[in-house]
């Protein structure tokens, strides 16, 4: 399932009701509003962030917001982050892949996108001749800005 960021949400849900179809799961409002919500978010987004973004067009439980983070997480179209300092999960709609600095004082998270790193994980990849389905380098640390508080 190839998904550009160029296409907009209708032709990204086709896409999305296509996949789900072959795991015997068919339309549900509720689920579209929270793609919707997903699909907008430039930010990893917690489920009580999803829920209440999602409360603007439609009543929805939070164990509803899980199960459906659950569905599309196995569908592997999700991508968590677990951010401290409190262990939130956070979930992103994986259109493109990106890899993460996080850090661990105040939890920010910056997405980055090495070319050089792709291209190096795709000779692995060949090396050892593994297809990969889900790909994610997290690197932990401290950002500037907590750096400079140490002082
Ligand atoms: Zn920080």
């Amino acid at each position: 399932m190839a998904m550009d960021k160029k296409e907009n949400f209708n032709q990204f849900y086709e896409k999305f009701l296509n996949l789900a179809k072959n795991y015997g799961h068919y339309d549900s409002s509720q689920r579209e509003v929270i793609l919707r919500v997903l699909y907008h978010s430039n930010a990893h987004l917690s489920a009580d962030e999803i829920a209440c973004r999602a409360r603007k067009y439609i009543r929805i439980s939070l164990p509803t917001v899980y199960n459906t983070l659950n569905f599309l997480e196995n569908l592997g179209l999700i991508h968590t982050l677990v951010l401290p300092p409190f262990k939130t999960k956070t979930y992103k709609l994986k259109l493109d892949y990106h890899d993460q600095l996080v850090c661990i004082k105040c939890g920010t998270a910056m997405p980055f996108c090495d070319k050089k790193l792709r291209e190096k994980e795709s000779e692995i990849l060949q090396n050892y001749n593994f297809t990969a389905i889900n790909r994610t380098i997290i690197l932990y640390g401290v950002c500037f800005s907590c750096q400079k508080k140490q002082r």
